[in-house]
């Protein structure tokens, strides 16, 4: 199994992080999670572009273009033989000894690997639990950064009282989930939070508004409340891992008449066209 550190692909079992690595000691750093469906880095560009953007939100200035990076996942993909998974990539600020402030000549430092994905198969065509949690992050979720300490709290709370996400609510509108995006169905209408600094704007939630256009779907990026969605006739998340999930219960009540709604079930299945299509598209060129 090679990972690929700083720009080289080695075998795992010989990379070693530094104890001083700022991401290991202040979560100083950003990463992203990509698809891997028919030996094709799904959506590869949007991730790494918004994997240079977060860095450079962060002030880390990645030496190299973004084509260099995709050149590399495709090698690290194609090492590992992977058809079906995922990708982990991370960039960290550097290494330094401990102190919150940093010298600008640091060298960042990526790492990458692959994984198995688990597709949540049951969850996608059954629906899931969700819970409501308060949105206690800071106001830059727009960055995809490695400080996750509140979204693994809120994750954890709602895994252990057997649910699949926590949807957060801030001032009483609905941001995101820990790891996802949040749509509801509200008066035959699709709603999801606008793409501000509040929220991550998820590839996969992109993806999905442009299943909305072709489809024909009404759709709005509008704040939903939570009142609203409470009340809302379909709900659903979107992430790179989980696709496209149906919320069929929410506190314990459930979502519409409790099974999969037919507006999540149209944009599921124009989310799968579209895999199918850009990872037929990408082999074949
Ligand atoms: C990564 C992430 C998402 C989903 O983004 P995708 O690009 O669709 O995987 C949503 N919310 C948060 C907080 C995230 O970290």
């Amino acid at each position: 199994m090679k990972v690929l550190y700083n720009g080289d692909l080695i075998e795992k079992k010989d990379a070693r992080v530094d104890i001083e690595d700022r991401g290991y000691q202040f979560g100083d750093g950003v990463y992203e999670v990509i698809r891997v469906y028919n030996g094709t880095l799904f959506t590869l560009k949007e991730h790494t572009e918004r994997l240079f953007n977060s860095a450079k939100e962060i002030g880390i200035y990645l030496k190299g273009t973004v084509s260099d990076m995709e050149e590399k996942l495709k090698q690290l993909v194609a090492a590992n033989q992977l058809t079906d998974g995922g990708v982990y990539i991370q960039v960290t600020r550097g290494v330094a000894p401990r102190k919150h402030q940093y010298n600008d000549s640091l060298i960042p430092q990526i790492t990458a690997y692959t994984f198995q994905v688990k597709k949540p198969v049951q969850e996608q065509t059954a629906g899931a639990k969700a819970l409501l949690s308060e949105d206690l992050r800071w106001l830059r979720c727009d960055i995809k950064s490695l400080n996750l300490l509140y979204n693994v709290m809120e994750k954890q709370k709602a895994s252990k009282a057997g649910a699949f996400e926590a949807i957060l609510v801030r001032d009483g509108f609905v941001t995101e989930g820990t790891s996802s995006n949040v749509y509801a169905v509200i008066d035959g209408v699709i709603r999801t939070h606008p793409a501000n600094n509040l929220i991550l704007n998820g590839i996969t939630r992109r993806k999905l508004l442009e299943v909305c256009a072709e489809q024909g779907c009404s759709v709005e990026e509008t704040r939903i409340s939570k009142e609203e969605l409470l009340c809302a006739q379909e709900i659903f998340i979107s992430s790179t891992t989980a696709e496209v999930v149906p919320i069929t219960e929410l506190e314990g009540k459930p979502v519409g008449k409790g099974v999969p709604g037919d507006i999540t079930k149209r944009i599921q299945e124009g989310f799968q066209q579209k895999i199918k299509h850009e990872s037929e598209a990408s082999i074949s060129s």
